[in-house]
């Protein structure tokens, strides 16, 4: 089995190079990505393939839930990197419906390690539990996974790599977006921010 995957991959890094002579060379001199990506680790939403970008145009950071905390020294690491040195135009958070984690905040069961990750789900099913009152539970987990989507755009405006790039005048913005597993298309929360005036005053920084 896992030879397949070192098979499927001669005959790909030969496709490409076929397609575009000098393709992995130039690539191998420098990445200069637009967009960093922030989705879920769910294998059912690749982040290139679904927006037809090339290796090469998309920075990317997936985890369970797409969360950006404050504390993930990992997530943060991934932002800054991007912000900072690959100066992207634009950080886009897709989650995704049916979203395994977003379910499971929502249950009661202790799943251990992970309840811990799932927790910061929980706080924002409980901030919005007045319109989380839905009878039907698929319902609830999607209104959930958009709500989450929306926090996560608040988080990374939050934090002072991304309003660092907003004082200097930088082309920054930040999109939330949802990826539907049953159709295959994204939509567009429109919970764009690209200025100060998406940050509640207490999150700001001089
Ligand atoms: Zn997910």
């Amino acid at each position: 089995m896992l030879g397949d995957l070192l098979a499927n991959n001669r005959r790909w890094a030969e496709k490409m190079e076929k397609q575009t002579p000098g393709f992995f060379k130039q690539l191998a001199a420098q990445q200069k990505p637009d967009y960093l990506w922030i989705g879920c680790s769910d294998s059912r939403v690749p982040a290139n393939e679904i927006v037809g970008l090339m290796p090469g145009e998309l920075f990317v950071h997936r985890n369970i839930a797409n969360l950006v905390l404050p504390t993930d020294l990992n997530c943060i690491s991934v932002l800054h990197y991007a912000v900072e040195v690959l100066q992207v135009k634009h950080i886009i958070v897709c989650g995704h419906y049916g979203c395994g984690g977003v379910r499971a905040a929502l249950g009661h069961q202790d799943l251990g390690l992970i309840d811990n990750w799932l927790r910061h789900l929980k706080d924002i099913g409980y901030t919005y539990r007045d319109i989380l009152t839905m009878d039907d539970e698929d319902a609830r987990v999607n209104r959930l996974c958009e709500l989450n989507v929306k926090q996560q755009v608040a988080n990374i405006c939050r934090t002072k790599v991304v309003q660092r790039a907003w004082q200097q005048g930088r082309e920054l913005a930040v999109h939330g977006w949802i990826y539907s597993i049953e159709d295959g298309v994204i939509n567009d929360l429109v919970v764009d921010a690209d200025d100060f005036a998406s940050i509640p005053d207490i999150y700001c920084v001089e």
